[in-house]
């Protein structure tokens, strides 16, 4: 996962590494002609510098354009290798300037260890081909004592140890700080999901809360807190707040003669019938068992008739539905318009709740609305 994280990286910084390695090689063409003159050896030098050169141009745009780790790993070891190879070769044609050699491989393998990105093995393998090929060549060609051979060997290797060991502790680094990061972006989605499951688990209690759970309106609790909220609002703003009381009709002989799960269902219906039949503005919630209360702000009592007969004319055409069509379907509504003096909304559900036992008197399926004397009865 690091190593796809930071393939793009990987492939920029080798491109220009390997590119700015292979200018620098060919500017060394400079001191050649000034050592050697023009002389077989300089052209010999210049035809490998150029070959060299134009070798690891092309593997660096190579390398830019899919240089990628997994699969093409001899992509970054060749270059390496060719600027190794033209390294050790300069040895045999130009021996008087060993010591200037030794130099620029010391630098050349400081260069492999930490300039090429996350590729220790194949930078260790490429920098003990150049020493190693480097000493043998000096040893062979430009006939140096054992003792300034020894001096050489250690140099090199310390320049390896040095190198290894700074791009191994780099390399582990990075490892870390990628592994911490990714800790960390794990921790930070987790706690995401705990926050969505949370969320979703208060809207679940929420509505635990707030709805009753047969007919999915509101419950009582949640009903008096809405209702007494537009009630008081408009006892305040001074416009006509109406109440409903609604009872469904013998609906414990539709549980006797249909059970109790068919009764559950046929009270589901009408709710729904309920709340399809009154406005947006309007509140709607069960009061228990088979009885509604609804809320309707803004409402006149002239208004109050006109929903309440809408909403009771709905339920009784529940009856033609194909599942309800034994059943003779009707409710009673008592309806109680708040007077201007009014701070009380449970009073006014009294007085709702009395005109629907008047409707029950009556002979049910009707609308009640509290006119005068009633109140007074
Ligand atoms: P009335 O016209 O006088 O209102 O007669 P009613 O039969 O509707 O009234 P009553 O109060 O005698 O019976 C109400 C019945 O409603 C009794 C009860 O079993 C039933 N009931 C109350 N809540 C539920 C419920 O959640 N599901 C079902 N299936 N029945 C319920
Ligand atoms: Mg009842
Ligand atoms: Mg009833």
């Amino acid at each position: 996962m690091y190593r796809r994280s930071i393939k793009s990286r990987v492939r920029l910084e080798s491109c220009l590494a390997v590119s700015v390695a292979a200018l620098v090689f060919g500017m060394f063409a400079i001191s050649d002609y000034y050592l050697l003159g023009s002389t077989r050896e300089l052209y010999l030098l210049l035809a490998m510098r150029i070959v060299v050169m134009s070798l690891c141009l092309v593997l660096a745009f190579i390398i830019r354009r899919r240089g990628g780790y997994s699969r093409n790993v001899w992509l970054h070891a060749l270059p390496l290798w060719i600027f190794a190879t033209g390294i050790i070769l300069i040895v045999p044609l130009r021996p008087e300037s060993l010591s200037t050699q030794v130099t620029a491989v010391v630098v050349a393998t400081m260069a492999f260890y930490l300039l090429m990105p996350n590729l220790l093995t194949v930078v260790t393998f490429a920098s003990l081909y150049l020493n190693i090929g480097f000493l043998v060549s000096a040893v062979l060609f430009a006939e140096i004592e054992p003792m300034a051979t020894l001096r050489i060997a250690l140099l090199l290797i310390m320049a390896n140890v040095v190198g290894f060991c700074a791009l191994l502790r780099l390399e582990n680094l990075q490892r870390k700080q990628f592994a911490l990061l990714h800790e960390e972006r794990d921790q930070n989605q987790q706690l995401h999901k705990e926050i969505a499951n949370r969320t979703s688990l208060e809207d679940q209690l929420r509505i635990l809360a707030e709805l009753d759970a047969l007919t999915g309106l509101n419950n009582r609790g949640h009903f008096m807190k809405l209702a007494e909220g537009l009630f008081q609002r408009s006892q305040l703003d001074k416009v006509p707040f109406s109440l409903f009381m609604i009872d469904v009709d013998h609906f414990k002989s539709i549980n006797d003669t249909w059970g109790h799960a068919h009764g559950d269902r046929v009270l589901t219906r009408i709710a729904e019938a309920c709340a399809s039949s009154l406005r947006p503005m309007d509140v709607i919630g069960r009061f228990g068992g088979e009885e509604f209360v609804v809320a309707l702000p803004n409402t006149s009592s002239e208004d109050a008739q006109i929903v309440a007969e809408r909403l009771k004319k709905t339920v009784a055409e529940l009856s033609s539905e194909g599942e309800m069509s034994e059943l003779c379907l009707s409710v009673t509504i008592g309806i109680a318009v708040a007077n201007p003096e009014e701070i009380d909304l449970d009073s006014l559900i009294t007085r709702a709740d009395r005109m629907l036992y008047a409707g029950k008197r009556d002979g049910r399926n009707r609308v009640v609305m509290c006119g005068k004397g009633m109140e007074e009865e």
